[in-house]
């Protein structure tokens, strides 16, 4: 950097801003910003870079700027945003901006043609170049290949996943069904597995491994779909301005008549697991003001004040019911998911208060008997039973020595708003299991030489209250982050060291310590929060002592309340612990650790739910612990480990990974405002940060 010469120094919204160097200290510089001429700030070093001679210039593969560092890699990607140019590479890694709106033919069928075997560079950045150099890498590497997409929410991973999909079947299908089944799956996993949240209106709340499966003449032969971590609290509660899955208001709006009198629907408002979240909608933005102007009021009548303007939830209907009958699900099936949607929500109507007598137990309140009706019809069970299994436990003793008798604890209210809420989480996480697998039974294949796959799951999570599910996310991450280490950093360097390139060597922070932390056997967290579980009496407060005590001097681990490294003093050392990850400290809230991380049923609920005497409720809970073998162990307490469930699933993740070969894209998300032709640089910057 030379005096006079145009720097980039920190900005607090832009990133970055150009300025001049004044004054060298001993480790800060004095810079003059080229806005505000005579005006002066101080900042580190380490925090002012060169900037390119033009500014506005930019290059396609950040790699071809004369300087790179942040400052020139976001300015760079600036520059291009503006031009509509959301895309850009850093060598074969390729950077997507989220543009939120259509840019005019960036996916027709003519650009598919066009990237259709040209090699990386020939053409604009692209996601189809990406997709098309995987597609050669299988074929003249005779090896399988996968895609990994990251970003926060919002940040266009699930729109860049199905550009990849739709570019690999129409390219290189054979154009029959099973091409159009791969793009159709879609929709379909959406309306289950997706739902609007504050940081996007269709937030996919489970992560997913899509395999487009070639055969030896590398024409497409079929599909798989491996899915991880189905969000399940949203299933009964949500936060302001967020909603339960799609699919749970669109049934209510679009249903038609006789689907609707069948299962007892009416509006989302009269439905306790939809009308809690997104109780009203403001629309603030421009874009929700102009699709508001284009809706009907009569819609808005149908379905409530819970109507979100800017989903067309009677229109989705339709159109999810189209592609299921793509996929090649018959009506019978399609009235099957349906009636366990329709079952979940009538459960949600379920409400209790105290007995009133010296038992401590509740009653069903009298107005929910309806509804009580209605969710036993539905899920083929007994109402009776049903009734008696949200308000008891079946427990057994061997008081004095004899043998196992079994006597039915009656639960006080709050325990039974749990009990109803496990349960609809059970079935509706089941649902989406099945929905996964009959998806999978649409393009099956009997054998395959290679597969391309896909990987949409969530990136790096910091929220102000950080729980179970940040916890996992976050785990996950580190461990693609270290595969994404390996591969960018560690064995490329070993290739210029094979072929003697005398190039500086590139220091990246290993972070196996933080994933052993993790998921080491006994010590790891995910261990330690499975032994709490097997206790009689676990609690997250003790869960939580123990992590502390059994990591007391962990670098990457630390008790909240000493910690500096975030502001969230708040939370109590018995109540939380912070991670240092790659990504920067995160402060978990343990509340409710113990209670995400079990699968199981109780007792009563998975006998009574396994025994249905609806066929596809019993297979939706086959296999499960809730039948036999958990009456064979009656009286200790069910667990299945979800955490450690996550982990295997995530191992065989990275194996297969690792058995391929790899492409990356980062996507990032251009402003919190969901808005288009808006780029907040500061989050941009800390984004790419994130994204290693
Ligand atoms: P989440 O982690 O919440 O699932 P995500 O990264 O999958 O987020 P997407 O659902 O892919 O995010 O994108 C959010 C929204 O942004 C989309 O619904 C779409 O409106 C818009 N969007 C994303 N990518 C593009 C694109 N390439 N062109 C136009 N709009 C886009
Ligand atoms: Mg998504």
């Amino acid at each position: 950097m030379e005096d006079g010469k145009p720097v980039w120094a920190p900005h607090p919204t832009d990133g970055f801003q150009l300025g001049t160097i004044v004054d060298i200290g001993a480790d800060s510089l004095t810079i003059e910003p080229l806005k505000e001429k005579g005006k002066t700030f101080l900042a580190s070093v380490s925090q002012v870079f060169p900037a390119e001679d033009d500014v506005n210039k930019h290059v396609e593969d950040n790699c071809s700027l004369m300087y790179l560092n942040e400052a020139t890699l976001l300015n760079n990607i600036r520059v291009r945003y503006s031009k509509d140019k959301i895309y850009t590479y850093v060598a074969n890694i390729l950077i997507a901006v989220n543009p939120y709106y259509d840019i005019p033919k960036l996916y027709s069928p003519d650009t598919i043609q066009q990237y259709r075997g040209r090699s990386l560079g020939t053409l604009p950045p692209h996601v189809y170049a990406i997709a098309d150099k995987a597609y050669r890498d299988m074929k003249v590497l005779k090896m399988s290949q996968s895609i990994i997409v990251s970003g926060e929410s919002g940040a266009g991973k699930t729109e860049n996943t199905k550009f990849i999909l739709r570019y690999l079947t129409m390219s290189y299908g054979t154009g029959q069904d099973i091409d159009e089944r791969i793009v159709e799956a879609n929709p379909l996993l959406e309306a289950f597995g997706n739902a609007k949240t504050v940081r996007n209106n269709n937030s996919s709340r489970f992560g997913k491994f899509v395999e487009i499966h070639f055969n030896g003449k590398n024409a497409v032969v079929g599909g798989f779909v491996s899915h991880y971590l189905l969000e399940k609290s949203r299933i009964c509660t949500q936060g302001q301005e967020e909603r339960n899955y799609h699919v749970f208001y669109r049934l209510c709006a679009g249903a038609p008549e006789d689907i609707r009198e069948k299962f007892h629907l009416s509006s989302p408002n009269s439905f306790r697991y939809l009308n809690r979240g997104c109780t009203r909608y403001f629309a603030t933005r421009d874009t929700d003001q102009k699709i508001l102007q284009n809706r009907k009021s009569s819609e808005h009548l149908k379905v409530g004040p819970l109507k979100d303007p800017l989903l067309d939830d009677h229109g989705d209907f339709n159109r999810m019911v189209v592609a299921m009958k793509k996929i090649g699900l018959d009506d019978a099936e399609k009235l099957d998911l349906f009636r366990v949607v329709a079952g979940v929500l009538h459960l949600g109507n379920i409400d209790f208060e105290e007995a009133g007598s010296t038992s401590g137990g509740c009653n069903l309140k009298r107005q929910s008997s309806q509804a009580l009706g209605h969710c036993a019809e539905l899920l083929g069970l007994d109402e009776e039973d049903l009734r008696v299994s949200l308000t008891t436990r079946v427990m057994l003793t061997t008081a004095g020595g004899a043998k196992d008798t079994s006597i039915k604890v009656p639960l006080k209210v709050e325990q039974a708003n749990n009990a109803r809420d496990a349960l609809a989480k059970a079935v509706y996480s089941r649902l989406f299991d099945h929905v996964v697998t009959r998806v999978n039974q649409c393009f099956p294949f009997e054998s395959s030489a290679n597969f391309i796959g896909v990987l949409d799951i969530a990136g790096f999570e910091y929220f102000e209250h950080n729980s179970f599910e940040q916890f996992c996310i976050n785990y996950c991450n580190e461990k693609l982050q270290q595969f994404f280490n390996e591969r960018i950093l560690k064995e490329e360097q070993e290739l210029y060291q094979r072929e003697g390139l005398g190039v500086n060597e590139v220091k990246y922070v290993d972070n196996q310590d933080c994933i052993d932390l993790v998921e080491s056997k006994l010590v790891g967290i995910l261990d330690i929060l499975d032994e709490e579980n097997r206790l009689p009496q676990p609690s997250d407060q003790h869960f939580t002592e123990t992590v502390h005590s059994k990591h007391k001097n962990h670098f990457r681990l630390s008790v909240p309340r000493k910690s500096k490294l975030t502001v969230h003093r708040n939370v109590r050392d018995d109540e939380g612990f912070i991670i240092r990850h790659f990504a920067g400290a995160v402060c978990y809230e343990t509340s409710k650790f113990v209670e995400k991380n079990n699968d199981a049923l109780h007792m009563s609920l998975g006998s009574l739910i396994s025994e249905s005497k609806d066929r596809f409720i019993r297979e939706l809970f086959e296999n499960s612990n809730s039948s036999k073998d958990v009456k064979q162990k009656a009286g200790k307490l069910s667990f299945i480990s979800v955490g450690n469930k996550f982990k295997t699933q995530l191992n065989i993740l990275l194996d297969k990974l690792r058995s391929t070969g790899s492409g990356f894209i980062r996507c990032v998300k251009p402003n919190l405002k969901m808005v288009s032709h808006q780029f907040e640089g500061s989050q941009i910057l800390s984004q790419l940060q994130c994204s290693g």
